[in-house]
């Protein structure tokens, strides 16, 4: 036989970077394997279940033999519409639900397929350092350019637009921004979301902000959305998921919203590689949409009151914190003398917790990690108070 000298991997699968926690990783499997009891403030995954309405309204629509068919590729009619009087209603913004509303299996599948709608090869996108690793990733397997845009703690984690080279900037056809932010937790206001339309105007540049957290904020803020900026729909798209604001990350829904163009581009393309939402799980998001906001609320009470406990414990233990608006992620500098993976490895292994290391969201996140707080209570009480015996 000959010998195998191909590579499984296409070139383009290759360009993907190499996961960078193994070691951490097996260091916690070690440690499990020991018996130790590991607590993990890793991932942002809520442990608090769906509103019973929403979970209602999925059993009654399961057994509607209506929704066992393909769905329509963009979504319902249905749930569209409940998108767009969310949106009306949420933020004064009004959508055409037909040409401005698409459906998404979650908002990581339509921003993760977008690069592949929009981009020509060579293409710049410019991608938040730190930043959710798919706006990166999505570009570089749509033979895109990602170039970073540094987020720094002295302008709250938002980017500085005029940093960007002008020839980087010509280049640049997509920009991605997410706020409330992960894994920063900073908030962006509508004034810093006109500076962006300016900028996207002046390079014929396409926004993608993802707001996936617009809705889990604390002590009465209300994020805003990027759409609320002046000429925002004309340039710009922007990204939500039900899989946080009503916990329903196993759900798989979402939705784009914004620029027709660039909605259609994309729903062109799902056309040829999926073929959208169960029905039933439609059905639910309308129910999440069009409900009552007291489950909602109850959610974020209970959030608050983790982070407040997570932020006074990190502070009394003598963590350098700040006490996040929004999102479910508190963003800690690491002490001098380690980067973000030594000092996870380090917490790792005096406190049996799993934190994030930074880096896995950019070069500039190497002075960071993330510890969220998706965790139940008496689990993040127990981290908090080992946490507080780490250094
Ligand atoms: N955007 C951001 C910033 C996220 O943190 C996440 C989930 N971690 C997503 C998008 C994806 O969410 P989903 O696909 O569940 O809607």
């Amino acid at each position: 036989m000959e010998p195998k000298t191909r590579q499984v991997e296409s070139a383009r699968l290759q360009r993907v970077p190499p996961y960078l926690f193994a070691d951490l990783d097996r260091r916690t499997e070690e440690l499990q394997r020991k018996g130790v009891d590991v607590i993990s403030l890793a991932v942002g995954d809520p442990d608090l279940p769906t509103p019973d309405h929403v979970v209602e309204a999925m059993r009654k629509a399961v057994e509607d033999p209506a929704t066992h068919r393909y769905p329509p590729y963009a979504g319902t009619s249905g749930f569209r519409t409940a998108v767009a009087e969310w949106y009306l209603r949420r933020f004064g913004v009004r959508l055409d639900p037909e040409r401005q509303v698409l459906a998404l299996i979650g908002s990581k599948e339509g921003l993760a397929h977008l690069p592949w709608a929009l981009l020509n090869p060579g293409d710049v996108a410019l991608v938040p350092d730190p930043g959710y690793p798919v706006y990166r990733v999505a570009t570089l397997l749509a033979d895109g350019v990602p170039r970073p845009l540094p987020l720094r703690p002295a302008l709250g984690f938002l980017p500085d637009l005029t940093e960007v080279p002008t020839e980087v900037a010509r280049r640049a056809r997509l920009l991605f921004l997410n706020y409330p932010n992960n894994p920063t937790a900073a908030t962006a206001e509508v004034d810093f979301f006109a500076e962006v339309v300016r900028f996207a105007r002046e390079f014929d540049v396409v926004v993608v902000h993802d707001n996936s957290y617009s809705e889990i904020a604390y002590d009465g803020y209300r994020p805003p959305s990027f759409l609320q900026a002046p000429g925002a729909l004309e340039v710009g798209v922007e990204y939500h998921s039900l899989s946080k604001t009503y916990c329903m990350t196993g759900w798989r829904l979402g939705w784009v919203c914004g620029q027709a163009e660039v909605v259609a581009a994309l729903a062109k393309l799902k056309t040829n590689l999926d073929s959208g939402v169960f029905v039933a799980v439609q059905r639910a998001g309308e129910a999440a949409l069009r409900g009552p906001d007291e489950p909602v609320r109850d959610r974020v009470a209970t959030f608050q009151a983790r982070r407040d406990l997570l932020v006074a414990g990190l502070r009394e233990a003598g963590w350098k914190v700040t006490n996040p608006r929004a999102t479910f992620y508190v963003w800690a500098e690491v002490p001098d003398g380690f980067d973000s993976v030594t000092f996870a490895q380090h917490v790792l292994d005096r406190a049996a917790v799993v934190v994030t290391p930074g880096v896995g969201y950019g070069e500039v996140g190497d002075r960071y990690v993330r510890l969220s707080f998706t965790t139940p209570d008496h689990r993040l009480r127990e981290a908090v108070d080992r946490l507080r015996r780490v250094r």
